[in-house]
């Protein structure tokens, strides 16, 4: 790693953002000196250097809500450090996902995760998978299905029950990236023409 600059600010301390590994929300933002870097790195938990405590503090220390270290990246001219965690709780002392009140919620980030997992489904073509199943039928089958789907959206959208409603929305979603993944068109190129229309 490279190394970081501690000199900068006078009091030698460096600004610390803190991100979801997996939701990419900002967490919160701290300080660290080197000692507390060191530990941070050594143990995979976050330590900062409190500038109101003029002490380490292990954030969770008291309440239990540790931020777990997945990667420290430090930025282009060496004097603040990004750091993706995988918090244990809540972050914020309010008891808020973040300090910044977000929810610290990964749905639309699942939605890549799934079109990952689509794409290996149909590598491994495995027996007993169903996507796999849909590969093995072929685009037009595929597409069949994306439209037998969306006509059972359009029929629970006549009804008052929404979670009929969300399961038929969350099959159609799922057999619309199916065919995607078929005709081999990321779901990025679809959402690039949605920006270019979009002024
Ligand atoms: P904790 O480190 O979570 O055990 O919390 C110990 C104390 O640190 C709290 O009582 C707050 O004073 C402070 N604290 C906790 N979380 C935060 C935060 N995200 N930002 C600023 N201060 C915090
Ligand atoms: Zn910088
Ligand atoms: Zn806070
Ligand atoms: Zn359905």
């Amino acid at each position: 790693m490279t190394n970081i600059d501690f000199t900068k600010s006078a009091d030698g301390l460096v600004p610390v953002i803190v991100q979801d590994f997996a939701s990419g929300k900002v967490l919160m933002l701290g300080y660290m000196n080197q000692e507390a870097f060191n530990k941070t790195t050594t143990e995979k938990v976050v330590t900062f250097y409190s500038r109101s405590k003029q002490r380490l503090w292990t954030k969770g220390e008291t309440s239990g809500h540790f931020l777990h270290v997945k990667s420290v990246q430090i930025d282009c001219d060496q004097d603040t450090i990004l750091i993706k965690a995988q918090p244990q709780g809540a972050v914020c002392h309010t008891g808020a996902d973040t300090c910044f009140g977000e929810k610290n919620d990964d749905n639309l980030q699942f939605i890549s995760y799934l079109c990952d997992t689509i794409h290996a489904r149909r590598l491994e073509n495995a027996k007993e998978s169903y996507t796999a199943h849909l590969f093995r039928k072929g685009i037009n089958k595929i597409a069949q299905k994306v439209g037998e789907e969306a006509v059972e959206v359009v029929i629970e959208a006549k009804d008052s029950n929404d979670d009929l409603f969300k399961a038929e929305a969350a099959d159609l979603l799922f057999h619309y990236l199916v065919l995607l993944e078929a005709k081999n068109i990321p779901l990025a190129d679809v959402i690039d023409v949605l920006k270019s229309r979009h002024q």
